[in-house]
């Protein structure tokens, strides 16, 4: 469908004219968050890291796309945490101006009758092959502007319904309009990282002159990624009327009908494919949204971003193109336990060391470590491991350390509430079951945090976790998962092969409460007679070999590679140019 032979010999001068070929771009892949650098704070966690990943992976292989996504000069926020446990929120300082290129493009957009001018930086990301990939950063803060509309790009998740309506606005039909602009003229393809870009189908309507709606879905595809409500936004007509110019107004009460514009039915209705993000994910996703057009690609992470150093030596050693061909990871199997066992110890004590210099407290590098880092939503769970505290002490006192790390969303006083609980309870049995929680979780502290542990716990309600990616950045460092079985966990568990369940195999796909106690006992249980026997057994070469199969089954499969691939073949329609 697509030419796919520029880009084979970059120059310099390529760069400086930042992007030189627009018209052979034929996918447009747009995203409220991306998180394709630990510098560019323009993310929040598992979607916008997911985005870059993928854009990678995407630049990587040759496909020829461009992302889209906002600039958020006062990024997401930096997590300080008081003596009591109390999270404050602060700005993340940082400088567009000295990592990507100001584009002198300008389009604008109309926004409750005012005229709004954006603009754009450029990001260019050159893939293993070098292959360039332009990002697009989408920035209202100029002069032109009023100082409320300057603000309207600044904070990522920040301010009221309006603010968001305004910034999914912008996304979709300024982001696209400047891509025009750009000269991006031949893309085939839309890709709505989650519903947040859905009115790229309006603006696409607008240009098709308010008629082809059908035309329209041609050309858009819609990932959905949680089944969690908070997920799904949904603009009442009032404040669309309010917002939106009218004759874009009617044009989207013709396109869904209905009381207000749900972001997620924009992405369904008018989408030629739509898909999940695992499995389980697809068929909760077919049952809330009552249609079968549900289909999925299970996530994956960026290989070579994930991988620490001292695995990646290993892998360059012993399977080598692994970088760009994730999938031979197959072969770990053959690495040599010891060398194994040494780049884990590397890992964990750079982790360490990192705690130590963080918090004061000194862990053994010889005492299994779990980790639980996520966002501190409610439905993570993060504080089921304190269902019974004496249990836990019976069964891990002296045996295991526990390190945590999770942002709550300024907003959420319950996940805020979570956190506060975990640093009490370390208070009380850091002695027995030494305990930390890292302040300021982010994709640089998640490197070292998901290579550094020994298991990685995961606690969902299931079956809230559309696909979970922290796990799957573990597998990559030979870090074994001990979930819940719930999105992709379902997908790559095989119990004491590539780690361990929490819990009992799935059946259900509504989004009921169920029993947390039997959760809690089975952990503890699991914990008491499987892992920890496991982990100290004299002759470690159990535990070494589910290393090497956590990395062989799971890394060569859940790495954004792979995803990337299944979306040329299943929703783009495009060739990788391949390596
Ligand atoms: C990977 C990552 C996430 C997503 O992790 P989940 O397991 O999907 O919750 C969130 N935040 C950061 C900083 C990450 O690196």
């Amino acid at each position: 469908m697509s030419i796919l032979t520029y880009g084979e010999n970059i120059t310099t001068s390529m760069m400086s004219t930042f992007e030189r070929n627009p018209i052979f771009r034929s996918v447009g892949y747009f995203s409220m968050e991306i998180g394709i650098s630990p510098h560019l704070p323009t993310y929040s966690g598992g979607l916008g890291i997911l985005a870059g990943d993928i854009l990678k992976s995407v630049a990587d292989l040759g496909v020829p796309a461009v992302g889209v996504t906002l600039l958020y000069r006062k990024g997401y926020f930096r997590q300080e945490l008081t003596e009591d446990g109390s999270q404050v929120e602060k700005p993340v300082d940082w400088e567009p101006e000295k990592l990507l290129t100001r584009l002198d493009n300008r389009v604008s957009v109309i926004l409750e009758g005012r005229q709004i001018q954006v603009r754009a930086w450029g990001y260019m990301y050159v893939g293993h092959s070098g292959y360039p990939l332009p990002i697009y950063f989408l920035d209202t803060d100029i002069d032109e502007n009023t100082p409320g509309d300057r603000s309207l790009t600044w904070e990522l998740y920040g301010g009221d319904t309006r603010y968001r309506l305004c910034q999914e606005m912008i996304l979709g039909v300024a982001g696209l309009r400047l891509l025009r602009d750009l000269g991006y003229n031949n893309i085939k393809t839309f890709h709505l990282n989650e519903g947040h870009a859905g009115f790229i189908s309006l603006e696409l309507t607008r240009e098709l002159g308010y008629e082809d709606f059908d035309k329209v879905r041609e050309e858009v595809i819609f990932t959905t990624h949680t089944p969690v409500a908070a997920g799904h936004d949904y603009f009442p007509y009032d404040l669309i009327s309010h917002v939106v110019e009218e004759h874009n107004a009617s044009a989207l009460r013709r396109m869904l009908g209905g009381s207000g514009v749900s972001m997620t039915e924009l992405g369904l209705k008018f989408s030629r494919y739509v898909n999940a993000v695992s499995k389980k994910h697809a068929e909760v996703s077919r049952k809330m949204f009552g249609t079968d057009k549900v289909d999925y690609v299970t996530n994956g992470v960026h290989s070579a971003t994930w991988t620490c150093p001292g695995f990646a030596r290993l892998y360059d050693k012993y399977i080598p193109a692994w970088r760009n061909d994730p999938s031979r990871l197959i072969q770990a199997l053959q690495l040599p336990d010891e060398d194994v066992w040494k780049a884990h110890q590397a890992a964990k004590m750079r982790l360490f060391a990192r705690v130590l210099e963080e918090t004061g407290v000194e862990l053994d590098p010889d005492i299994l470590t779990i980790g639980f880092a996520r966002r501190a939503a409610t439905y993570k769970r993060a504080d089921l491991l304190f269902t019974d505290v004496k249990k836990l002490l019976d069964v891990g006192a002296g045996q295991i350390q526990l390190i945590f790390a999770g942002k709550a969303h300024p907003h959420d006083l319950p996940a805020k509430d979570i956190i506060k609980r975990i640093i009490a309870i370390s208070k009380d049995i850091g002695s027995a079951i030494p305990m930390v929680f890292m302040e300021n979780y982010n994709m640089e502290l998640a490197q070292v945090l998901t290579a550094g542990v020994d298991v990685w716990l995961n606690t969902p309600i299931r079956p809230r976790e559309a696909s979970g990616t922290s796990g799957m950045k573990c597998v990559h460092n030979g870090v074994m998962n001990f979930s819940v079985l719930d999105g992709w966990w379902i997908e790559g568990w095989i119990e004491d092969v590539t780690g361990w369940s929490i819990g009992p195999v799935p059946t259900e796909v509504d989004l009921i409460e169920y029993d947390e106690k039997q959760d809690a006992m089975d952990l503890y249980n699991k914990l008491n007679e499987k892992v920890i026997p496991t982990y100290y057994n004299k002759d470690k070469s159990k535990w070494i070999r589910m290393m090497k199969h956590t990395i062989a089954l799971n890394a060569s499969y859940f790495n954004t590679h792979r995803v990337v691939k299944e979306y040329c073949e299943k929703a783009y329609g495009t060739i990788f140019r391949g390596h």
